[in-house]
């Protein structure tokens, strides 16, 4: 090592690197050199010399990935874990289920760090989420480590009423949404540390007017950010927007302007063709909810989105974090619509959205998404030392197929370590859970309340 470069702060030493940089995808024993929270260094062998004040990660026996990024949550959703997965709809839509506009600032605190927690532990690094109270939820997931993106719903119709089946729009609600998105870009967005930030989320279009998607558009192009939104979730909500506006839902986001390169659009189940060719058109990127959608018995077809052009990332949606077996969903259900194994879905794809295609996604792959020397370092160390990880034939593969969160060891964030033998190191684990089943058990209470009173 010569004078002139800086002494390493930290060395991931000897693990199995799957970069995700397509110039070197695989290292079967790689050592990674951090400094100043980058990556200024990979390298098949041992450095010569260690700076005293260097720490090294020994990750021999461990496979070493990138940080996942996971461009669609809601964390506080914790809250309905276990039961919105085998109701017919989404809980923003369905009486007797806890809403967005029940938790109170301590509770919306509890359920994200919850939410938080559970994504870091299983590798994820970098979460885009949005629901309420995002005042408090982005400081309590980015207390955990990761780094949390986010925003408030913005919405003008009544959300107190649309669980009743009453779409009633209130242009002062939408004032309020969109001054609390304003208010959170003052506050949280940070485009040098990238700690925290905000995506703008107006929440869907059958919540949003045109008028206020317009005005969403402006407050994007104000602070250049990038639009967070569900797209096409549900049969309602196209045939609400067939309705109200006379097109479809992509029509409609094309229409006011948010339909390009700077849009998430989460589900994109009910499409058509020529929506298909809009979205893929317009190099949208796709926030594909493989579990969560599949266990509603309903699929993207996102075999014909990625062909039309879109950038496919991976999302959970309503909290079970995992994404190593998000990947597996997304690749059997890539699958399936072509019934058959192909070259178009394989491991390296999953993977690939799971990573730089979630970066991507974000605006952020210059800075996150893979093992790259100059980005930022984000890494996840898997410990492959288990029966159902071996053998080392084919670690992608075996990553993909057999591959569990809970095999994650270590989380790295901006080099430094804050998951370590599987356990949070900034947070008391045990206090979060304790907050969290606090806060949920009220929350149930009152919603059951809620449903008695409407029976
Ligand atoms: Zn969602």
């Amino acid at each position: 090592m010569t004078e002139a470069e800086p002494i390493p702060d930290m060395i991931v030493a000897g693990g199995t690197l799957l970069t995700s940089d397509p110039e070197l995808p695989y290292l079967e024993k790689g050592w990674i050199i951090i400094s100043g929270g980058r990556i200024i260094g990979i390298q098949d062998c041992a450095p010569d010399k260690l700076h005293p004040s260097t720490q090294v990660i020994d990750a021999s026996g461990h496979v070493v990935t990138p940080g996942f990024v996971n461009v669609h949550t809601h964390a506080i959703l914790s809250m309905v874990r276990g039961v919105a997965e085998d109701m017919g709809f989404a809980p923003a839509y369905t009486i007797g289920v806890p809403h967005g506009h029940d938790p109170t600032p301590d509770e919306a605190y509890a359920m994200a760090q919850l939410g938080g927690l559970e994504a870091l532990c299983f590798g994820t690094t970098t979460i885009n989420d949005t629901y309420c109270h995002q005042d408090v939820a982005l400081p309590a997931m980015a207390e955990t480590g990761i780094r949390a993106f986010g925003c408030g719903r913005i919405h003008d119709v009544d959300f107190t009423r649309v669980h009743l089946g009453e779409w009633s729009y209130d242009p002062k609600i939408g004032e309020q949404t969109l001054a609390d998105a304003a208010e959170l870009i003052a506050n949280f967005h940070d485009p040098e540390g990238l700690r925290t930030g905000v995506v703008l989320a107006p929440h869907a279009p059958d919540t949003c007017t045109p008028d206020l998607l317009r005005q969403v558009r402006q407050l994007r192009d104000e602070y250049g950010l990038r639009i967070n939104t569900h797209v096409s979730q549900s049969r309602v909500e196209v045939d609400f927007i067939r309705e109200r506006d006379g097109m479809s839902p992509p029509e409609l986001l094309e229409e006011v302007g948010l339909l390009d390169e700077r849009l998430i659009g989460a589900h994109c189940i009910h499409v058509s063709e020529t929506d298909i060719a809009r979205l893929g058109r317009a190099g949208a990127h796709l926030a594909h909810i493989a579990k969560g959608n599949q266990t509603h018995g309903q699929i993207a077809p996102t075999h014909a989105l990625c062909g039309a052009g879109m950038n496919l990332a991976l999302s959970t949606d309503n909290m079970h974090a995992d994404m190593v077996e998000l990947m597996r969903w997304a690749l059997a259900s890539g699958r399936l619509q072509q019934g058959k194994i192909t070259d178009a879905w394989q491991p390296a794809k999953v993977f690939e959205a799971a990573t730089m295609g979630g970066a991507r996604a974000m605006g952020l792959d210059a800075e996150i998404g893979s093992l790259t020397v100059g980005k930022r370092a984000d890494l996840v160390l898997f410990d492959f030392r288990r029966p159902h990880l071996r053998p080392l034939t084919h670690v992608l593969g075996t990553l993909v197929h057999t591959g569990q969160g809970r095999d994650v060891d270590i989380v790295i964030v901006n080099g430094k370590i804050v998951v370590s033998g599987g356990n949070p190191l900034w947070v008391d684990k045990m206090a979060v859970l304790e907050a969290a089943e606090t806060a949920a058990a009220a929350l149930w209470i009152r919603a059951r309340a809620e449903q008695l009173a409407h029976s």
